[in-house]
């Protein structure tokens, strides 16, 4: 479904991703963990086509759907760069809502101005996913009224509204107050259950270990470890994991 080969980037002379490789069958879930500026983001970032890498090869798709690959050591193009970010839907740290904009407006301006769908239809489907996470009620709202949890609900329907086929979370909880944690990371998991397929960034090793079918530890943009969650968070092998996790304790 997924299939990334030696993913580089760097920001000047800062390489940050070093040649990731990274598989996510379709319907399974991947976490992302590792220490501050191991490069998480970048690869989420990459995935999104909000950074541009400078090698490597991303496929995305298959089963049907067509495959759509691309490869970052030759030229790619704008229209593949969409096509990428038309499959793939990204849920943020910090929400980023559009701020001028009701929760039905932020939910449906994808499906509308870049994918042109009908907006009844779109109107339609936000609503029915704004219900499933218990917001209809604040369709009409702007995000400042929001709470945090509420605001990061509405993120996973904006990105779910556009029906992609990979959902990639950057640490949707992290921003978030104590008490707000556990209603994202229930919509989250009803995802999973549901059988989207996923690649999350989260500091909250729980939930990666009650969620993963996979966990990869990053460091220093290369990854060190990976393997069932049971394993790598249980019984890392790697020294560096070992002290990653032994410091998050
Ligand atoms: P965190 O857990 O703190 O979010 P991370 O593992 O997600 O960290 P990244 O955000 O991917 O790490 O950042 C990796 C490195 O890339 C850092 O050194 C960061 O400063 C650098 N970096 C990220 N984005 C940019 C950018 N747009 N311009 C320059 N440097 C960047």
């Amino acid at each position: 479904m997924l299939k990334v080969r030696g993913l580089t980037k760097s920001f000047g002379s800062n390489a940050v991703l070093r040649g990731i490789d990274l598989d996510v069958p379709k319907g399974k879930v991947v976490a992302l963990i590792g220490p501050s500026g191991s490069g998480k983001t970048t690869v989420l970032r990459c995935l999104n086509g909000l950074e541009m890498p400078d090698g490597g090869t991303v496929a995305l798709g298959g089963n049907g759907t067509g495959e759509l690959r691309l490869d970052f050591g030759g030229k790619v193009s704008r229209k593949e760069i969409f096509a990428l970010r038309d499959r793939s839907a990204m849920v943020f740290q910090h929400y980023n809502l559009f701020p001028h904009m009701t929760v039905l407006q932020n939910v449906t301006e994808g499906p509308i101005k870049v994918q042109k769908r009908p907006r009844t239809q779109a109107v339609e489907e936000a609503e029915r996913l704004l219900a499933r996470v218990g917001l209809l009620e604040k369709k009409d709202a702007y995000p400042f009224e929001l709470s945090g949890g509420q605001q990061q609900r509405v993120g996973i329907v904006r990105a779910l509204a556009l029906r992609p086929q990979l959902l990639l979370f950057d640490e949707p909880t992290s921003a978030l107050d104590p008490e707000l944690v556990g209603d994202v990371l229930g919509v989250i998991k009803e995802l999973a259950e549901e059988g989207w397929t996923m690649v999350i960034v989260t500091h909250e090793l729980g939930f990666a270990r009650q969620m993963a079918d996979e966990v990869i530890f990053m460091d220093d943009g290369v990854v060190v470890e990976r393997g069932p969650a049971s394993e790598v968070l249980r019984q890392p092998q790697q020294e560096r994991t070992q002290q990653f996790l032994q410091r998050l304790l």
